[in-house]
């Protein structure tokens, strides 16, 4: 889903949009790249950066930088790990207005929905300065006559993050804090298409205190990510993504002996009941269907309106999603911003024309919404389409678009059964207010984010965030007790006392 790339030459001639660095061994250095990708301005269109495509010789040299810092970082205290935590908690909260505002250029959702995003990004750093009580292991006495067994977590050494274009704030965050407060010392490759948001949080991380080498951006595309899995010097990788990148992230990392989580793309069902209480629950699901412009791994996708909901659903959902102010995110009152791309626009107004070729009822069309002043913007309006079937690419491929497909049927069985027949696995809805019907369904989903009356259902940053079946490649999910797990190594001492 990238965008389009320059050569270096052509980029000199060019907009004169600066050209980022990597930031390697404690510097912002140069990437050897000879490729670069533009990076937007959603909202206006325009070339605001250029992204490196990074080579592996790129890579090499965070990695050899990284692997340089990792004993003493290993053996640096704990808590004074975690203090570093504690100042970049701090630094985020001095800048947070600043990195939403960047999320936002970047991005294009709205300054509110971004300063949600940075609010969830530092709650993962507040959890990770819970290391020394989290980090801890176990132990016994007397397991015989005067022998003693602990159990102890150690860092992995050198890990890596790969990233997605939609939270750029937020999903780095997923990793990093959780990493360096464990003793670890990570390499984050942010999406190309958004690579400020993590930039600026390295600038305000250089402020922290943190050795040389611990933290690293290497920014690129495929290249990078390919050298990621294969570099013998990386213990593990995280990665977050669309199904087919993070299945083959896995393979590769795994592959090469690495420890690997990779989550993908999302197909995510919402569940109308007739007992709900629509007043509230059209507001909540107008907000997960368009909610970032529809760009969230957690976004509602297919409206599932059961027997007697169907009508009083559809219409809600679209008198709702009518009313909602489309515009730059950066402007007050707009609701919902561009999506990330030219390309993605277009991707996701095929797959409005697809829907109409292959017989859905298209009742709103986000097609030719023009925002006033804003031209060259990437916007797509709030679109319903009625009467879709799982055959339908509406009704079966992730859009990442706000496009919802209304897919009615007679009992909560069916709806169970629509799910579950779907490949992927995020995260799933039901709004009733039956609480025999929110447990049944909560506990035959096979999504692992479910919502009761909740459209969203994201997580905090003390609990396991991640998906099942093809949403989820590995076995520790993200960030709450499954961080520290998968960033340490469990070592067992068996000590006799002579
Ligand atoms: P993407 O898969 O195109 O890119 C993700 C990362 O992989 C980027 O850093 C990119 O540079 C890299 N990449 C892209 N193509 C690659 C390739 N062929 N080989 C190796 N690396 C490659 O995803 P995206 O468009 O940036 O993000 C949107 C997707 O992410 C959606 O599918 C969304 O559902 C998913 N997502 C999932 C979650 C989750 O929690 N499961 C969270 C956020 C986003």
């Amino acid at each position: 889903m990238s965008n389009q790339t320059s050569t270096a030459t052509e980029t000199a001639r060019g907009t004169g949009a600066e050209i980022l660095q990597n930031y390697v061994g404690g510097r912002w250095v140069p990437a050897l790249a000879r490729e670069f990708v533009d990076v937007h301005n959603p909202a206006l269109g325009s070339v605001i950066a250029k992204t490196p495509l990074s080579t592996r010789a790129d890579l090499d040299a965070a990695v050899q930088g990284a692997a340089k810092a990792f004993p003493a970082w290993r053996d640096t205290p704990v808590v004074q790990r975690a203090r570093t935590m504690f100042r970049f908690v701090h630094l985020l909260e001095q800048h947070f207005d600043e990195i939403a505002r960047t999320v936002t250029t970047e991005h294009g959702k709205t300054v509110d929905e971004a300063r949600g995003s940075v609010r969830r990004g530092i709650e993962c750093v507040e959890v990770a300065c819970g290391a020394p009580s989290l980090m801890m292991g176990h132990g016994l006495e007397q397991i015989a006559t005067n022998v003693d067994s602990n159990v102890f977590r150690q860092p992995l050494g050198v890990v890596a993050a790969i990233t997605p274009f939609n939270f750029p704030a937020m999903v780095p965050m997923w990793f990093l804090p959780f990493a360096v407060a464990t003793g670890n010392c990570i390499i984050v490759k942010p999406s190309e298409q958004v690579p400020l948001s993590a930039r600026l949080m390295f600038k305000l991380l250089e402020q922290c205190d943190i050795p040389p080498g611990v933290v690293s951006i290497v920014n690129g595309g495929r290249e990078v990510v390919e050298a990621i899995c294969d570099h013998p010097g990386i213990r593990a990788v995280s990665f977050v993504g669309s199904t087919p990148v993070a299945r083959a992230v896995y393979q590769r990392g795994t592959h090469a002996g690495k420890r690997v989580q990779a989550l993908g793309g999302a197909k995510n069902f919402v569940i109308v009941m007739p007992d709900a209480n629509f007043d509230k629950s059209i507001e909540i699901i107008t907000e997960s269907f368009y909610g970032c412009a529809g760009e969230r791994c957690l976004a509602g996708s297919v409206l599932v309106p059961v027997g007697e909901a169907h009508k009083e659903a559809r219409d809600r959902l679209v008198e709702s999603a009518r009313s909602l102010k489309v515009g730059d995110g950066m402007q007050p009152g707009v609701q919902m911003g561009p999506v990330i791309s030219g390309a993605h626009r277009d991707r996701v107004r095929q797959y409005i024309d697809r829907g109409v070729h292959e017989g859905a009822k298209l009742v709103l069309d986000g097609r030719g919404l023009a925002v006033a002043e804003r031209d060259n913007g990437f916007f797509v309006g709030p679109t319903v389409f009625d009467e879709v079937s799982s055959k339908m690419a509406i009704g079966h491929e992730e859009i990442f678009g706000p496009v919802a497909s209304i897919h009615a049927v007679k009992t909560l069985e069916d709806a169970i059964a629509l799910m579950e027949s779907h490949p992927n696995a995020n995260a799933t809805s039901i709004f009733t207010s039956s609480g025999k019907n929110a447990r049944e369904f909560a506990r035959r989903a096979t999504a692992s984010m479910v919502g009761v009356n909740i459209g969203v259902a994201a997580p905090m940053a003390y609990f396991p965030f991640g998906g099942s079946r093809d949403s989820f490649f590995g076995d520790l999910k993200v960030h709450g007790r499954d961080a520290f797990e998968f960033y340490t190594d469990k070592k067992v001492t068996i000590t006799r006392w002579l």
